[in-house]
């Protein structure tokens, strides 16, 4: 077969200001070491987040012209609601300025103190916006999902006896929902098959708790389903993506993720009493319910990019050109989460710097690294992200996995600019050993990844200088 190639042609650049290392370590030193405080515009390739940097399509500019700025009952509005309801079948739309409003939302309306909800595994701000009710978050990853050199073709799955199990623990009155993130971000950006989503719904209709996806990536996991998951291949991406809503009893979804868009959310559920509750949340922060926190032009961006996502083409690419950066890493020794996720390569620091104890932040150390070598910013989820400090000796407790994520933005860099990414990772490769820890010098008390400050230690004496 011809080799897989950018399904489009480039209409509009954006330049890319090239820097030295001797810049870059001036500039990463003034931010803390903290890849959320740089400029973008010193960054040249930014891996950060696959998260509202996707390139829009010539038809979603064209669509935001058509934009109906009305404050009730726009007609974008009933563009974008259709469109979702076609989608996801869920008869209730509410608009939302992004996914973590959508969480807010639905969290503060379902969800008690003392409560539990279980995810495969939370999103950082999914679990935030849980425990902020005084509820708790429970991740339960199935086992085959959590070693990162294991090449599994569905790691995003959940435990289902351990859901079985959670249910039986604190009983169905405690659980308010249980959430499904498709595909399954910081474990990995692995999907979910349908046999797993089929099995962990039947569990829920047993139990009478609604099913909901956190649906951020729907495409991307439909598109694993159709070419991994025996008895897939010939359905069209679209209707395996809403066989797997037809599953669930409602979603939060970030539009700025498998939306297209650079913008917006939404929340959609079956249930007209509980969304009529969070319409009136919603008139309290995030605006009247036809717009929810957008502008008219961003619903009609989102309804184009919805239809977009799901073009086949579209997702061959997207996933080749993952897997392209993650093959060739991979084939050079390098650690990764195996096989390649959709929208990301992680990295798994624990190993590429099996000479840094967890307690000196390999994660960030490799971050900081790719940084200083090739301008390249890519996102720690390991300690930082998911450990804390314990108050009582002030040492950090690690997180499960040590990972840093490279996210591909969608449909923004070519071919060649991904090469480049790899030559500069496989150089740092070459002098891992070189590399040093980090410690957190100053942290906030939640999602401290966004704002700590951190200090380079000293080479520890066993490192080659
Ligand atoms: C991005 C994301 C969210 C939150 O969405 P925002 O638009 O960033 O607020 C929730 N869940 C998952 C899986 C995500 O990737």
């Amino acid at each position: 077969m011809a080799e897989i190639i950018e399904p489009f042609r480039i209409k509009v650049v954006e330049p890319i200001r090239m820097t030295t290392r001797v810049q870059r370590e001036e500039m990463l030193r003034e931010a803390g070491y903290n890849m959320f405080k740089l400029r973008s515009d010193d960054v040249l390739i930014d891996l950060l987040t696959d998260s509202g940097t996707s390139a829009m399509s010539a038809e979603q500019w064209g669509a935001l012209m058509r934009g109906d700025e009305g404050y009730a009952g726009s007609r974008s509005f009933f563009r974008f609601r259709d469109v979702v309801h076609e989608l996801t079948g869920f008869e209730h739309v509410i608009p939302t300025h992004q996914g973590r409003a959508a969480e807010r939302i639905l969290f503060e309306t379902v969800c008690s103190p003392g409560d539990v909800v279980p995810n495969n595994t939370h999103f950082d701000t999914t679990r935030a916006n849980v425990e902020a009710t005084g509820a708790t978050a429970i991740d339960l990853p199935a086992p085959h999902g959590l070693v990162p050199g294991e090449p599994h073709p569905f790691k995003g799955d959940m435990d289902v006896a351990a859901l079985e199990a959670t249910i039986d623990e604190h009983g169905v009155d405690r659980i308010p929902l249980v959430m499904v993130t498709v595909t399954n971000n910081t474990g990995g950006g692995q999907p979910v098959s349908m046999a797993n989503l089929r099995e962990v719904s039947a569990v829920c209709r047993r139990a009478g708790i609604p099913l909901y996806l956190d649906a951020c990536r729907f495409a991307e996991n439909a598109w694993f389903i159709k070419t991994r998951e025996e008895g897939w291949g010939d359905t069209p991406v679209k209707e395996i993506a809403r066989a797997m809503f037809a599953l669930a009893d409602g979603c939060t979804m970030s539009a700025k993720k498998d939306g297209l868009a650079n913008i917006g959310g939404f929340l959609a559920s079956q249930d007209a009493e509980l969304t009529r509750q969070e319409e009136n949340l919603l008139i309290l922060t995030e605006g009247f319910p036809t717009y929810g926190g957008l502008a008219g032009r961003d619903l009609e961006a989102i309804a184009v990019g919805l239809e977009e996502v799901l073009d086949e083409d579209y997702l061959a690419y997207r996933v080749a050109s993952v897997r392209y950066l993650g093959e060739h890493l991979a084939k050079q020794g390098v650690p990764i989460m195996r096989p390649p996720g959709g929208h990301a390569i992680y990295l798994d620091a624990a190993a590429f710097l099996d000479h840094i104890p967890r307690s000196r932040l390999p994660g960030q150390a490799l971050t900081a690294e790719l940084y200083l070598a090739g301008g390249i910013r890519g996102c720690e989820i390991g300690t930082v992200m998911f450990g804390h400090t314990d108050p009582e000796t002030g040492e950090e407790v690690p997180s499960r996995m040590e990972l840093v994520r490279l996210a591909i933005p969608r449909r923004v860099y070519t071919e060649s600019q991904i090469k480049y990414v790899i030559d500069v990772i496989l150089e740092v490769w070459e002098q891992r050993r070189s590399l040093a820890g980090y410690r957190i010098a100053e942290q906030a008390p939640v999602l401290r990844h966004f704002t700590a400050r951190f200090e380079p230690l000293a080479a520890t004496s066993s490192a080659p200088s």
